[in-house]
């Protein structure tokens, strides 16, 4: 099977396998880029990426008050177990919204391998 032709960032041979009709893939391939940024900077404004983000930057100024003795340790050691919590509650919000958006394309190719008789996938009913 043929590999991508383009180079990662390390300097080494991208592995990637393209279809015959290719030359790079996906990530390496110009005429995709535009798509790329697209995708990339969606997820960066999706609202549990810029909710981890703000509770990353409290919870690392909380540890740099408390090496600084700028706060009591023990309402730190309270107010990171909340925290841990909240991250907890935002990484099952991203799961039911990642379920949510794949759902609707299983059963879209459910039905449509029903539709087919499940020949296409060789599956005899
Ligand atoms: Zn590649």
């Amino acid at each position: 099977m043929p590999r991508c032709a383009g180079y990662k960032r390390d300097g080494s041979p991208c592995e990637r396998i393209v279809s015959a009709s290719q030359r790079l893939c996906f990530a390496h391939d110009p005429s995709t880029a535009e798509q790329r940024s697209r995708n990339a900077s969606k997820a960066a404004r999706s609202k549990p990426s810029r909710e981890l983000a703000a509770v990353k930057e409290r919870l690392r100024g909380l540890a740099e008050d408390v090496l600084a003795a700028r706060v009591d340790q023990d309402a730190a050691g309270v107010a990171s177990r909340i925290f841990g919590v909240y991250l907890r509650a935002v990484e099952q919000e991203r799961k039911v919204r990642e379920l949510e958006d794949l759902l609707p394309r299983i059963e879209a190719l459910e039905k449509r391998m029903r539709q087919e008789g499940g020949t296409s996938f060789g599956v005899r009913r």
